[in-house]
């Protein structure tokens, strides 16, 4: 019975990682069209199938899956996509989803756009520098500001400050 299941879970996953409407449709304004510009093709070469299918085709990483979630050390998490810095671990907190959760974006770095998938209505969030997915922007976060940015482990990639020199 193995062997019916099998190629059927290939086609999945296959179907899963070429189809990808959402990122062709997806169109971002920000000042920087170097970045955004970029096509569907340029990121699929580019990133990990599992990064390109949470940033460019909008998916959601199962909570307490990712690498970050639980991730206490001090440092910055970046872009996953273009290196852009996105959030400080000083704003990070435990919100017991199972997703990095910060209170605060870096400046401008995160932009929101209204998402109504899964019968829901919900911000978005995404990278101002590229367009790519990051997770989703909620109001019942801790004070001083009240935002609960519920974000993809694979839409980051965490710098340590304890750990400052190259790779
Ligand atoms: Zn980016």
């Amino acid at each position: 019975m193995k062997r019916l299941h099998l190629p059927a879970l290939f086609l999945i996953v296959i179907f899963g990682i070429t189809s990808c409407v959402q990122a062709k449709e997806r169109t971002v304004t920000n000042d920087n069209k170097d970045m955004s510009a970029k096509t569907d093709s340029y990121w699929k070469e580019k990133l990990d199938p599992h990064v390109y299918e949470v940033t460019r085709c909008s998916a959601t990483e199962a909570p307490f899956s990712g690498k970050y979630w639980n991730n206490h050390e001090t440092g910055e998490y970046r872009c996953s996509n273009c290196g852009e810095l996105l959030f400080q671990s000083t704003d990070k907190f435990d919100s017991g989803t199972g997703w990095p959760s910060f209170t605060k974006a870096e400046g401008k770095a995160v932009a929101t756009k209204e998402d109504r998938t899964h019968g829901m209505v919900r911000d978005e969030a995404i990278c101002s520098h590229c367009g790519a997915h990051l997770g989703h922007l909620f109001n019942d976060g801790p004070q001083p500001t009240g935002m609960r940015y519920c974000i993809n482990s694979a839409s980051l990639d965490f710098k340590s400050s304890k750990n400052t020199e190259k790779k």
